[in-house]
């Protein structure tokens, strides 16, 4: 069988015919979130509906890095290497000191509770961005079911005064998002509602100099499925989920080529010694494929 089906040929560079698809784990409800500790040799990912945390490392295989997590989703690192995490329950996102507390970063906004904190990346100013849309609050699968309070907005947390800013207020649901390598770009998913059909694509937004954001035009829209979560290569492709697997899409938004995945594939990440191996969380499961490109996500 093959893993891959390249759009354009160029695909075929950045995958190797002898590097497999491999499930590296099971027997989760839904995954989402993975991020790579190279410093301790393991990726951590949500398995949110059981409410934990889990730790994957090389050769050894699972283990619960945290439970009860608040229904944790997505994470992501900061410039000091500390744990960023988006939290259903908590209806926040926190931060993991390196003594093992953690600090509330932002938990509400103009005096509201936020909704479900899903998605988070960080900049290279330490600005901490991230998506709120309500799905962790709409059932009692992934949360607590509760009221919505706020619209469903990106956030940007400033380093210096924790302030937080609504940058983005016209998403119908944001979700995954990610700077392009020179974070020039901030890009953004909106997955829709999540019981009707709605928008399924990727926008890009240009940072501007003062650290607003301008434009917002549809970069690309993902089918099958949604784009939940993506990451860059250091090249500028952009690697998403999608229902059939992961999609890579060109700096120009064409979609070049797919790793196929037998599951729902959530988001995505670069991990492993050089960065080249992607790590996919797809509902029940974790997968990874080494491919021929490098991450470009910090750390
Ligand atoms: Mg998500």
């Amino acid at each position: 069988m093959s893993f891959f089906e390249a759009v354009d040929p160029k695909f075929n560079q950045f995958v190797m015919g002898n590097a497999p698809v491999k499930q590296l784990a099971s027997g989760f409800d839904w995954t989402e979130g993975p991020v790579w500790f190279g410093d301790a040799n393991c990726l951590l990912f949500s398995d949110i509906p059981n409410n934990r945390i889990m730790r994957w490392t090389p050769n050894v295989g699972i283990s619960t890095y945290r439970e009860p997590s608040n229904f944790a989703n997505g994470h992501t690192r900061d410039r000091q290497g500390r744990l960023i995490s988006c939290e259903h329950g908590g209806r926040r996102v926190t931060r993991t000191e390196l003594d093992g507390t953690t600090t509330v970063v932002a938990d509400r906004y103009d005096g509201k509770r936020l909704n479900s904190p899903n998605d988070v990346v960080v900049k290279s100013d330490g600005s901490i961005w991230f998506t709120d849309p309500h799905y962790g609050i709409m059932t009692n699968y992934e949360g607590f079911r509760s009221e919505q309070e706020q619209p469903c907005y990106l956030y940007r947390v400033d380093p210096a005064s924790g302030e937080i800013s609504a940058m983005v207020t016209d998403a119908n649901c944001p979700n995954g998002l990610a700077f392009s390598p020179d974070e020039s770009k901030l890009y953004m998913a909106d997955t829709g509602r999540m019981f009707q059909d709605d928008p399924t694509h990727i926008r890009v937004f240009d940072v501007l100099e003062n650290g607003s954001l301008s434009g917002g035009d549809v970069f690309h829209v993902v089918s099958p499925g949604v784009s939940d979560g993506f990451r860059f290569d250091t090249d500028g492709n952009l690697w998403t989920s999608a229902a059939d697997g992961v999609h890579c899409i060109s700096p120009n938004g064409q979609l070049l080529g797919k790793i196929l995945v037998p599951e729902v594939v959530s988001n995505i990440c670069f991990g492993g010694r050089g960065k080249h191996v992607l790590f996919i969380t797809a509902t029940t499961s974790l997968y990874s494929i080494a491919l021929n490109r490098q991450g470009a996500q910090t750390p």
